[in-house]
């Protein structure tokens, strides 16, 4: 359903100023306002998800496929790209600021300015262990309605 105070839906309809490199039946991608790098695209799916909770799975295969795509493009466009970041925030504590998911695409190079702070250390098994089964039961806790994810 489209949110009419959605700015990426004002985009994915036409009626919101964009620099759209790709479009199809069911997401539209273009340039981030504010990139991090030049070539810094977005791809959204063009019905309304305010994230992966309520993003269909079939829609998020199509945004990552043309994600990647793009990826590969970056590389072949000219633009100064010698890595390419695929970047998605879910969530507010995990900075997303426009409530309709969306998928970063960006070149990456040396002295770029993108920086990603974090704690990095390598974790005992047993954490790691318990970590999982955590994680397993949040699959569990999907059930019937988590869809048609991956197979074990
Ligand atoms: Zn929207």
């Amino acid at each position: 359903m489209p949110d009419d105070g959605c700015v990426f839906c004002a985009i994915a309809r036409g009626r919101s100023e964009a620099s759209v490199v790709f479009e199809d039946e069911w997401v539209i991608a273009f340039m981030d306002l504010m990139p991090v790098t030049p070539g810094h695209l977005l791809v959204i799916p063009k019905a309304h998800a305010e994230g992966l909770e309520d993003l269909r799975e079939d829609v998020g295969v199509r945004v990552w496929t043309v994600a990647h795509r793009l990826g590969r493009a970056l590389r072949l466009s000219g633009l100064r790209c010698e890595g390419v970041n695929l970047f998605l925030a879910d969530g507010e504590a995990a900075f997303q600021e426009v409530f309709h998911v969306h998928l970063h695409v960006f070149p990456r190079f040396k002295g770029d300015p993108f920086r990603i702070e974090a704690d990095w250390q390598v974790r005992e098994r047993h954490l790691l262990d318990e970590t999982a089964a955590a994680v397993r039961g949040g699959i569990t806790a999907l059930g019937a309605a988590g869809g048609s994810g991956p197979r074990t």
